[in-house]
């Protein structure tokens, strides 16, 4: 069996490359995911979504293995997959498959050297924990050894055999998403995936990151796609020292954050404002331990939405980590999961007003396996434009939410 088609909504390949292909008012309401997906949709009928929305999600991710009791555990995705699922909305989404992402995709953010010594350590780390039967074992244990720890490079970046397969998808899976959002075959997508990649500098493992997923995603953009401008907006409680590196002397790039501060990784003070060229492409919004939504929304309105409207962007990417949550284990900012809610529509209205709508969000951090799974649940409802209203009012028959959805394409 394809390792992918047992997942709920997750299709094999080529399954998702045909219904990336057709557009959602062709199919049947219900139709488009498979499995538990599926007899959902059949069982409870699908209500109003006003976007395609894309969702990258491989199971590949799962055998990424930081450790028995590391807080970025592959139950984050089970967890999530489990919950949306339960939406009436989740059959509506459109199964986007993720590759491995290119080396050259990598090198235009990561230095070859640090590649190298990802896969190494990753393999060398795997063959001494993992399989010590296999021939590389002397290999590794000397791999090991020598670095220090099974880790990459820095103690909370664990490793297993696979995790630098696993994270070539998580970056990969950025990619994919976009490729379809530029053909117009989805209006915008989110990647659920791991290892988290904002941390991850140029030749640096850091903060449970190994390949920094949204500054490949934004340069792919710029290369492949030929766009301008891109924001990378990361509203993960940590702020993203790897991404704001990659760019603060590129003009080309805004990288807009609101982070606990003072807090790991010690970056991000507002003062942080880029470097040269890039100078005011870098918006940092330092938060204090226990701020709660009003100083979110706060500033969202003075700094994070007119920095937007100023930089025009052509794509915006969403370094999406759902930590910044009351319950979250990891830090102490208290934001209610309708916060989550309230900032994604208002990055969708943004994306409409310069980017023609293109958002594509990238998972980052996010523990509390209650909290992380209704974030991003909320979250993709927004993205989809799923009408929650009409749902919660009981008002709202399927064909009456179907025809409304089809009108406004
Ligand atoms: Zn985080």
């Amino acid at each position: 069996m394809n390792r992918t088609a047992a997942v709920p909504g997750v299709a094999d390949g080529n399954g998702a490359e045909a219904r990336a292909g057709s557009r959602r008012s062709e199919r049947s309401p219900g139709a488009g995911a498979q499995g538990q997906a599926g007899a959902t949709g059949a069982t409870r009928r699908a209500p109003a979504v006003r976007r395609r929305t894309g969702l990258a999600y491989d199971p590949i991710c799962l055998r990424h293995d930081p450790g028995r009791t590391h807080p970025e555990r592959s139950a984050r995705l089970t967890a999530t997959m489990e919950r949306l699922a339960r939406e009436p909305w989740f059959a509506e989404l459109v199964p986007v498959a993720a590759a491995p992402c290119p080396a050259e995709r990598l090198e235009a953010v990561h230095a070859p050297d640090y590649i190298a010594r990802a896969e190494g350590g990753c393999r060398a780390r795997g063959a001494l924990l993992d399989r010590p039967d296999v021939p590389d074992y002397i290999a590794g244990a000397e791999e090991v050894c020598r670095s220090g720890g099974p880790y990459l490079d820095v103690p909370d970046v664990g490793v297993s055999r696979e995790s630098f397969d696993v994270a070539r998808i998580a970056a990969g899976a950025g990619l994919a998403l976009a490729d379809r959002v530029m053909a117009g075959e989805i209006d915008n997508g989110f990647s659920l995936a791991r290892p988290p990649g904002h941390h991850a500098e140029r030749s640096l493992a850091l903060g449970f990151c190994v390949f920094n997923n949204a500054a490949i995603l934004a340069r792919y953009l710029q290369r492949r796609h030929g766009l301008e401008k891109v924001l990378i907006l990361d509203w993960d409680v940590h702020h993203g020292n790897g991404t704001q590196h990659a760019f603060e002397e590129d003009p080309t790039v805004l990288y807009a954050s609101l982070h606990q501060y003072p807090f790991y990784p010690g970056t991000g003070a507002a003062s942080e404002e880029g470097i040269g060229r890039g100078t005011g492409a870098t918006v940092n919004c330092p938060m204090p331990a226990g701020a709660r939504d009003a100083l979110y929304e706060e500033a969202f309105r003075a700094r994070i939405l007119p920095a937007i409207d100023r930089f025009k962007p052509d794509a915006v990417l969403l370094s999406a980590g759902f930590d910044a949550h009351a319950e979250d284990p990891l830090a102490a900012v208290e934001l209610s999961t309708g916060c989550y809610r309230w900032m994604s529509e208002r990055v969708l209205e943004a994306a409409d007003r310069h980017a023609g709508g293109r958002v594509v969000s990238l998972l980052e951090g996010g523990y509390s396996l209650d909290a992380l799974p209704e974030c991003v649940a909320a979250h993709i409802e927004c993205l989809a434009g799923a009408d929650r209203d009409a749902r919660a009012a009981g008002t709202l028959e399927a064909g009456d939410g179907l025809t409304k959805g089809n009108e406004e394409e």
